[in-house]
């Protein structure tokens, strides 16, 4: 995972070539005006790819704006603040890494009576596009919780592993805060736990941020949503895909997992404005396996499981468009969402269906998989590659979720 969007990079790809299995050709997108990049090899192994006259010679470089109609809507409000847009381990998992495109302060706090430290970072906004570590059965990292307090303050908790303890709170460079990570125990795995430490990753849990027609801050009392539920019916939501599974792939590159993901962030978000407990089966942009999700759903104990999806064809048949919902065993939650998605989206409908969906096999609640629209399709494409569509259906799914809970009495 590399941070774009600084230094003037727009994106980085790697490719195998395709005239030897054993070479890759990297890209970088840099902008127009960008001094030229080389790369050097590394003394401590690897390649170092550097802009000519060093990092300082585009730091003040704007970052460049995003390209296609993904990001059109919200370009007006792009460079205004800072986003943090990833979070990660690094030096061996010895830092976390908080990464910005553009220059941050922060300050840090440990609670010593339970280890965990709070980083506040005003003056900032979470990017939609968020990437977090993998925290699996070997991160010295327990819990990350990601929330944005106020329209401007972002708070970060990491919660340590057993015999983790956290350091000083540093900064590299402008854009980049550095927590320490020192590990005392013996990284040994403990015994009888799962085989496959990515099958089970604890999720880093992105919390809602507020929408723009936000209340006065002092409504927002720091910390005070945090790891502490207010309602008793538990929703969890799985935005499909993510990281190295793009899902669908559609006209002029949309990518399923791209599409999801800020559908799932607005309906957890609207669902716990209204009471409703949730947990994101993944809340920014890593792979988690099928297994995985169940798994989360299963072991909450969850009342209500809703997989959020977007659909392709094949075979340039553009004019395929429309939304439909499956269903397992239970077709009233199903019925429930697609209704409300009907009675407020101009869709094409395709209805609800019964799906032998693994998620949909194996979770032991009611549980329904949404399909929002096809990224293949003409019309649903421009509508799902714009914010504004994404967020009425978050809404009209968020409002499905509870008509159901409502009807049953949940
Ligand atoms: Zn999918």
């Amino acid at each position: 995972m590399l941070p774009v969007n600084t230094y003037g990079v727009a994106d980085i790809k790697f490719e195998q070539t395709s005239t030897s299995p054993s070479e890759v050709k990297i890209t970088l997108n840099v902008s127009p005006d960008s001094p030229n990049w080389q790369a050097y090899y590394s003394r401590l192994g690897g390649l170092v790819l550097l802009p000519k006259g060093g990092l300082s010679a585009v730091q003040d470089l704007t970052p460049p704006e995003p390209s296609g109609d993904y990001n059109s809507a919200n370009s007006a409000n792009q460079n205004q603040k800072p986003t943090i847009g990833t979070i990660s381990l690094s030096n061996n998992n010895s830092q976390l890494l908080i990464q910005a495109n553009q220059s941050i302060q922060g300050s840090g706090n440990l609670d010593r009576r339970t280890g965990v430290y709070s980083i506040r970072i005003p003056n900032v906004q979470l990017s939609e596009s968020l990437t977090g570590p993998q925290l699996g059965r070997n991160s010295p990292i327990y819990e990350l919780n990601v929330r944005q307090v106020t329209a401007d303050t972002v708070e970060i908790l990491v919660k340590p592993s057993l015999g983790v303890r956290f350091g000083k709170l540093s900064q590299p460079n402008q854009q980049v805060l550095a927590l320490e990570v020192r590990s005392l125990r013996i990284p040994n795995p403990p015994p009888n736990t799962n085989p496959n430490p990515n099958s089970n990753p604890r999720p880093i849990t992105v919390l809602p941020s507020p929408n723009t027609s936000l209340p006065p801050r002092t409504s927002y009392p720091p910390g005070s949503v945090t790891g502490t539920p207010r309602g008793r019916v538990l929703v969890v939501i799985d935005p499909g895909h993510g990281g190295k599974d793009p899902g669908a792939v559609g006209l002029r590159g949309l990518q399923e997992k791209n599409v999801i993901l800020p559908i799932s962030l607005d309906v957890s978000r609207l669902l716990q404005k209204q009471g409703v407990q949730v947990k994101l089966t993944r809340s920014a942009d890593y792979f988690v396996s099928l297994r995985g999700r169940t798994q989360i759903a299963n072991r909450a104990r969850a009342n209500i499981f809703v997989s959020i999806h977007a659909n392709a064809v094949g075979g340039g048949r553009s004019h395929v468009n429309g939304m439909e919902v499956f269903y397992y065993g239970n077709r009233a939650l199903a019925a429930a969402i697609h209704g409300s998605i009907m009675r407020s989206i101009n869709v094409v409908d395709r209805g609800v269906k019964r799906g032998r969906f693994y998620v949909l096999r194996s979770s032991r609640m009611p549980a329904a998989l949404v399909e929002v629209g096809f990224v293949t399709g003409v019309e649903d494409n421009r509508n799902l590659s714009n914010p504004a569509y994404r967020q009425r259906m978050a809404q009209a799914i968020a409002q499905g979720i509870l008509d159901y809970i409502q009807r049953k009495g949940l």
